[in-house]
């Protein structure tokens, strides 16, 4: 399986904001960006000549990265997002909040986005019933996702239920924290991720 390896400070260094990749560590002092406030490289604090371009390329990879999507992946969601009715940028945007890894980030269950990823890859969870170990899994409304019994009591999970905000309204965490229920499906209110989506599908369309 193909995965990004560039350290995850340098991502946010690059796109000049945090992107909370790293749990914790990001509201700390230890944060790369509140270290090193200029993206990486030896040119890094040079000047930056601006352009159009430059502006969409870096809002598509914010969303990507955010996510933690590879490329391919991130453009198969977007020609599946044109094809769909209504606003591409949206489309896109629930496509990629619908994903296993980011119900279990979003209801608490870990403390970043790669850490719900990796829990999932390790068969922590169900759906409906079934083990899920697919973390680009679309979840629907209605859908039941559940820690398994012998997960329950896994250290990372229960730090995180402890310290993330609590959960968007469209899901609900039940019985003790092992059962999440998606209500219903985000509106673009309700998802959090500072992206304009417009200029992606701008970069896209070009
Ligand atoms: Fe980004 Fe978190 Fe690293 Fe800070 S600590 S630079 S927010 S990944």
């Amino acid at each position: 399986m193909a995965k990004e390896t560039d350290p995850s400070c340098k991502k946010c260094r690059r796109e000049r904001r945090k992107l909370f990749l790293k749990g914790q560590r990001c509201y700390s002092v230890k944060c790369g960006i509140e270290r090193r406030p200029y993206p990486p490289g030896i040119h890094g604090r040079g000047r930056v000549r601006e352009s159009e371009y430059l502006l969409q390329l870096r809002e598509k990879q914010k969303a990507r990265r955010f996510y933690g999507v590879l490329e391919r992946q991130f453009r198969h969601y977007y020609d599946e997002a044109t094809r769909k009715k209504g606003i591409t940028g949206e489309n896109l945007l629930f496509f990629l909040e619908r994903r296993l890894d980011n119900i279990v980030y979003r209801s608490g269950m870990a403390a970043s986005r790669a850490q719900a990823r990796q829990l999932v890859n390790h068969g922590h969870f169900r759906v409906n019933g079934r083990k899920m170990s697919i973390p680009s899994y679309r979840v629907r409304k209605g859908d039941v996702i559940e820690l398994r019994e012998k997960s329950r009591n896994l250290v990372v999970i229960r730090h995180a239920l402890d310290t993330n905000p609590p959960p968007p309204e469209w899901l609900r965490v039940t019985q003790s924290a092992s059962q999440v229920e998606v209500l219903d499906l985000p509106t673009r209110e309700q998802v959090d991720v500072p992206v304009q989506e417009q200029l992606i599908v701008e970069l896209y369309s070009k």
